[in-house]
């Protein structure tokens, strides 16, 4: 017998699958039996499971204030090891003869500690750094230590960056080169030459492959770099004449972010196989392939091809690009070469969550429809339009709910018309409006009714909805929500042993319209209302935002000055205790007004002087004077974010 879900027997599995967390968690995230969300960040302990409500508690009672960006240092660990150990197991069971080097790209988190953390837990895999500018490679050689770790250099190149990259060889570093436009290798060449140092050359291939997706446009032929065939044999030319034929030792390409689709990956990988065999045919020694980045992140947790999501694991890419080479290379008899990739989001997406609190609720009161009752008799006394929404009303059919909701508009439109017009009271405009909520519940009833009721008037789910005012800001922390309406799975925290019982959206508090989040995962692509609990009076209610650590925070603005969150890292123990290891307090109101060219302490003094002025007017006492540049100077050194 089916179960019927009363507020009794919602159980935390109930939670669970509603809301995916074990479709996208990855195995890190999970539900306890008291409702908590708990996260289980190190590899084949799978007893070790802490729960983030007491992380919160932890957070609250260090004087931490929410918003909160938290950094699970053991997933980055796990993450690192995954990849090296699929790689590993691939190679293995393929009888591969290349080895595989991952490098993380800079440019997907590029954090200090999150670059740090890289190169420490990745140092017993020789995990290197990938770099696209002078800052970026900076930052590498000062986190680096491991020499056997790859150092790969794309993006364009001046004089100062070459020069940069080539100290670091001579220091030791395995640094390439990747010319990226074919002007760059007489520079690469001038340089070299200058400074006395051989220099590692690699060429970036225009590929023709091409795949879908958001961020794909760094492939096929018209992409901005890379080069084409007829260029890399300039390249090989060129290096013979110098004779330093040896130094070309890399083929990179890059063929875009976040790829959903295995089939694309492989052609990628044949078509690049090719183009390795082919040097080595025209007498290039070489000995790397690098793949570039893409490897995708199942944000919905729907193993498809869907944009947010992937149609196949880890292994299975292992398995299938090194497939991929070997079926090339074994044809050619060339030798296998040594693998790299530039794996950035999948290495760092789950490591970082963003937690908020709740700060209000906004909510439709739509009334009752015997409130809004009314007689034949006192509904020829109603204004022409109100009648007309009556009307609608009482046709509501579960056959007519499109055209239904299509009139409700057009006459509340109308209605707002008239208004303007003077042509109508205030009371009797509100009284249109009341009507037109009462006929869209009645419609969103009828069409629940119906055996596949989220694919037809999905907007009215919307507009019903309940707004959940969340404190954070979506610019600053989820900026691809923004942009490119990428889905990031959202869910309580606690909580999830009672039943949700509100539809909801989110919105931040930048009080800009674009500043919400109304779109969410769903098994079977995306729904515009979010699942849950109602506020409880003197209780914080926390919501948090997953797999955010790739791409959201330095791609991340300063919309109505609201600036960096508070950030805290954690660590499990293998005893399942945790420690704090690090917090960074997010930007205060004087930073933020200094990035946008504002001096703090001429503010001040500024305020100083106001209030004497007001003193001497005798607008205020001295003494009010000190208590108002007190909360004054409070402010301008308080958080950015609302502070309870
Ligand atoms: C952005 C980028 C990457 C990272 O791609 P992911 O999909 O995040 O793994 C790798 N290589 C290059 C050249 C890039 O520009």
């Amino acid at each position: 017998m089916a179960k019927k879900r009363t507020l009794q027997s919602w159980s935390v599995e109930d939670s669970a699958n509603l809301y995916g967390i074990r479709e996208w968690g990855a195995d890190y995230f999970d539900v306890a039996p008291n409702g908590d969300v708990t996260v289980r960040p190190i590899k084949n302990k799978r007893n070790i499971n802490v729960s983030i409500p007491e992380i919160i508690e932890g957070m609250r009672e260090r004087g931490l204030g929410m918003p909160v960006l938290l950094r699970i240092e053991n997933i980055l660990d796990s993450q690192i090891s995954r990849l090296h150990e699929a790689f590993a197991k691939a190679i293995k069971t393929l009888g591969y003869r290349g080895s595989y080097r991952g490098v993380f790209p800079i440019k997907v988190n590029q954090q200090q500690q999150v670059v740090e953390k890289i190169a420490q837990y990745g140092a017993r895999y020789h995990h290197g750094l990938e770099v696209g500018s002078k800052a970026e490679l900076l930052a590498a050689i000062s986190q680096l230590r491991d020499l056997e770790a790859c150092l790969v250099c794309n993006g364009y190149k001046d004089e100062e960056f070459i020069d940069l990259g080539l100290h670091a060889r001579r220091m030791g570093f395995k640094c390439f080169f990747v010319v990226e436009m074919p002007r760059e290798l007489s520079l690469i060449l001038e340089r070299a030459k200058a400074l006395g140092v051989k220099p590692l050359i690699g060429v970036r291939a225009k590929l023709a492959s091409k795949a879908g997706g958001h961020w794909t446009e760094s492939g096929g032929e018209r992409s901005t770099f890379g080069l084409t065939a007829a260029q890399i044999i300039d390249v090989v030319d060129e290096l013979r004449r110098h004779d330093m034929l040896d130094c070309f030792q890399l083929l990179h390409y890059h063929l875009g972010s976040q790829l959903s689709n295995i089939r694309e990956i492989r052609a990628a990988a044949l078509e690049a196989s090719r183009v390795y065999a082919g040097l080595v045919q025209e007498g290039v020694t070489m000995g790397y392939l690098d793949l570039g980045g893409g490897l995708a992140v199942d944000y919905d947790g729907s193993r498809t091809n869907f944009l947010s999501s992937r149609n196949y694991s880890i292994d299975e890419y292992c398995m299938d690009v090194l497939e991929a080479v070997m079926s090339i290379l074994d044809e050619t008899n060339v030798p296998h070469p040594n693998i790299i990739t530039e794996s950035g989001r999948a290495t760092v997406a789950y490591y970082s969550l963003l937690i908020f609190n709740i700060l209000d609720v906004s909510r439709i009161e739509y009334g009752d429809e015997h409130d809004i009752y009314l007689d034949k008799e006192a509904l020829s006394q109603e204004y022409e339009i109100i009648r007309n929404l009556y009307e609608v009303l009482t046709n509501i059919t579960i056959r007519n709910l499109q055209e239904c909701y299509n009139d409700a508009i057009y006459y509340r439109d109308e209605m707002r018309q008239h208004f303007l017009h003077g042509k109508v009271t205030l009371r009797q405009r509100t009284k249109a409006e009341r009507l037109f909520w009462v006929i869209i519940k009645r419609i969103a009833t009828e069409r629940n009714k119906m055996p596949n009721p989220h694919k037809n008037l999905a907007e009215i789910d919307n507009a019903l909805a309940d707004i959940y005012y969340g404190n954070f800001s979506v610019f600053q922390s989820l900026p691809d929500s923004w942009a490119i309406n990428q889905l990031f799975p959202i869910m309580p925290l606690h909580r999830l042993n009672e039943v949700p019982t509100r539809q909801a959206i989110i919105s931040d508090i930048t009080c800009d319209s674009d500043g919400r989040i109304d779109r969410f995962i769903a098994p079977h692509g995306m729904k515009n209302t979010l699942d849950l609990h109602d506020l409880k009076e003197g209780e914080e209610y926390y919501l948090g935002v997953f797999l955010v650590g790739a791409y959201q925070e330095t791609l991340g603005d300063l919309h109505n000055l609201l600036g960096d969150t508070n950030v805290v890292s954690v660590r499990v123990d293998e005893d399942g205790g945790f420690e704090f290891v690090r917090e960074i307090h997010g930007d205060s109101v004087s930073d933020i007004l200094s990035y946008v060219e504002y001096d703090p302490r001429r503010i001040m003094e500024d305020l100083r002087a106001l209030a004497e002025e007001s003193v001497r007017a005798g607008r205020i006492t001295p003494s009010d004077r000190y208590n108002i540049l007190q909360a004054f100077e409070a402010g301008i050194r308080g958080y950015t974010y609302f502070e309870r």
